[in-house]
Order: C-alpha cells, then structure tokens, then sequence
C-alpha cells in the first residue's frame, strides 16, 4: 500500500525544504539558489533569456491519465524548448505550485522527481519559487532563465527571401498520443475492468507524455557553423508557428507536403481515427521541434544535418504562405493551431 502523506503534515515550509533538499548546484551562473528571498545570478557578458509557462489541471494537463513524474519533467522539458529555440542555453528554473487538499507529499514528490530528472539531464538548477493552497487542484508555473551569446540569439523575425524552411525530428506524433489518451480515457470511463492497449504505440505516447527539448539540434548548427536567420520550436503545429515566422519577418513561405517529415505510427493512427494525416502533422502540436530558416547559402550544410529535413523556402510577402501539395495544388497555411483556448 502506498503512504499518504498531508502536506499539512509539513507545513509550507517543510514541503518546500523537503522538495528542494539535496539538489546541489550545477552550473557556475547560479550563485543563490533556493533558500533566501531571491536567487542571485551571475552572467557576466551573456544576454539573459527568461520564458515562463503556466499550467492548470483541467485546463492543460487532465491527471487521469498524465502521471505526476511524467508531467513534472513535461512542464520543465517545454519551457527549456522556448531557451533553445532563441538558440540559448536553459540554466535556471523557479517552479510554482498551488495545490489543493487532494494532493499529498508523496505526490508532491512525484512531481519533482520529474521536474529533477529534467533538470538532471538538461543541466539545469531549480533556484526557487513559491508555493500555495489551492481551491482548484493542480496549477503550476514554471520560469525558465537561460543564456544566449551577443549576436546569436536567433528572433522569429529574421527570415529573409529566398532562406530555406527546416525543422528537426517528425511532426503530429504528440498530437496523436494525444487522441489516443483520450480515446482510451472514454473507454475506461465507461467499463470496470480496462486495460488500455497501447502497443506499438509507444513512440507516440512518449511524444505526448515524455517530449525532450532539441538541446541537440541547436549542438549541431552550431557545429555546422550554422546560425538560423528566425528560429521557434513548434508547440501549437507547424503551420501556426510558420505563420507567426512569416509575419514577424515580413516574408511568406512555401513548404511541400511530400517533405514534412511523419513518423509511421503517426501515419497509420491518423488513419484508425480517420483523421488527415497532414492536417494532424501541421496543426497537432506539441511536437516542441524546433522550426528554423538558413540562409540559401547553407544549403549543403543544412542538408547534412542528421534529424533536420528541408521542407521548403522562403518568398516575398505579396506570395503568401502556402502548403504544395504532391500533385502540385497548393493549399493556404491556416493558424488553426491547437491551444487550450480553442
Ligand atoms: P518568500 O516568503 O520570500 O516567498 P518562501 O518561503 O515562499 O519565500 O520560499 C523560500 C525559498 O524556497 C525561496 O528560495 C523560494 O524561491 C523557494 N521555494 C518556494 N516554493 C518553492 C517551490 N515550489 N519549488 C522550489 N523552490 C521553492
Ligand atoms: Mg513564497
């Protein structure tokens, strides 16, 4: 049987001190830590990045089927995807909880074990945040500050005409992870004795339930010698951060469907649930790859990358943002991203 603990048990400040103990500091930016009224930070000659994301249960998470540990390392993998797609490196995060009665220690612990092992292995330090009651379960906000060398921070809005449009990994998998939790969930509400069958659908649980941030990505352009002209990771699908490239940059584009890169579980769950394969790739969302333009000059360059594919260019604003289809019919680009307020 597993122990629950009240929180109550602890105290505010007890949670806190047993939730943040034992975290030894990794990187030399973070003087203060957890412990005194404010972090201190130390960045020398660096230009300093801070994102922060807010989540709440019902909202943007649903804890019938996201696991606490899988949702704590979720909550910290995205806002690190928002330091790398300004072509940073994420090095500090305050986490902000509210909780409500139903939680307990050892959920709490849940949590952080996860938000740990994402900092663990994105090296990162948990420097603070602030912890309340809440009448309305679950809420969680993250702050994530990080660091970008002068003249290599990469901003949405310098693509130029003529740059090649590029994005790392494949596209619509977290989508259908979450279709597939969905479904499942419908089911299982429904019946006493449920076992949700996942197999061979792992790949796009883990796209839904466990993303990683493209630390890896931005490793290689700059081993390539490549510095992106506009960057932004893909959370709300491809064609609604596209959209967001082309205007704050003043340009259009054209991508080609044959290019856009699916994962074959992608492919034949889009067909199970009878949905379009390309509309789920290009406004699924959550993929939290990272979409970049190069100029044409590092066009062989580009093309070595491993895990990056060119999927089309960049044109003069009057042409528009369109997506060519394989028999050549072009279909505008529509921001009909998925978000929680749709
Ligand atoms: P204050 O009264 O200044 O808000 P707190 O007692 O809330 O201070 O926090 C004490 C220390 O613990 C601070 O360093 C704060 O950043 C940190 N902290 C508070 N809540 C959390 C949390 N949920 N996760 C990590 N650190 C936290
Ligand atoms: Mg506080």
């Amino acid at each position: 049987m597993t122990t629950r603990t009240e929180i109550s048990k602890l105290g505010e400040f007890g949670l806190i001190e047993h939730l943040t103990q034992n975290m030894p500091l990794k990187n030399p930016q973070t003087l203060k830590g957890v412990g005194d009224d404010a972090a201190v930070l130390d960045y020398k000659d660096k230009q300093v990045l801070v994102t922060t994301d807010l989540l709440l249960e019902g909202v943007h998470f649903d804890l019938t089927y996201v696991p606490l540990k899988h949702l704590g390392y979720k909550s910290a993998v995205v806002n690190f995807s928002d330091i790398y797609a300004m072509n940073g490196q994420p090095k500090q995060i305050t986490v902000s909880i509210g909780l409500s009665k139903r939680f307990s220690v050892e959920d709490m612990d849940e949590l952080y074990s996860g938000i740990r092992l994402a900092c663990d292995v994105y090296g990162v330090d948990l420097v603070g945040g602030d912890t309340s009651a809440s009448m309305t379960g679950l809420t969680i906000s993250i702050t994530c500050i990080g660091e970008g060398e002068k003249g290599k921070v990469v901003y949405r809005s310098g693509a130029k005409e003529t740059d090649l449009v590029c994005v790392s990994g494949d596209l619509g998998a977290a989508y259908m992870g979450l279709q597939l939790l969905e479904r499942e969930k419908n089911v299982f509400n429904g019946e006493k004795d449920f076992t949700p069958d996942f197999s061979g659908k792992e790949y796009l649980l883990e796209r839904q339930l466990k993303p990683e941030a493209r630390k890896d990505i931005i490793a290689s352009l700059a081993e390539a010698g490549i510095l992106p002209t506009a960057m932004m990771d893909v959370s709300d699908g491809l064609s609604s951060e596209l959209l967001h490239i082309a205007k704050d940059s003043h340009v259009g584009c054209r991508i080609y469907e044959e290019r856009i890169p699916i994962d074959y579980q992608t492919a034949v769950m889009a067909e199970q649930f009878n949905m379009n394969l390309v509309t789920a790739a290009l406004n699924g969302g959550e993929d939290y790859e990272l979409l970049f333009t190069v100029a044409l000059a590092d066009y062989d360059k580009a093309a070595e990358l491993k895990g990056v594919k060119i999927i089309g260019h960049i044109t003069k604003p009057e042409l528009g943002n369109y997506l060519v289809g394989r028999d050549g019919g072009e279909v505008e680009l529509k921001a009909q991203g998925w978000n929680s307020l749709s």
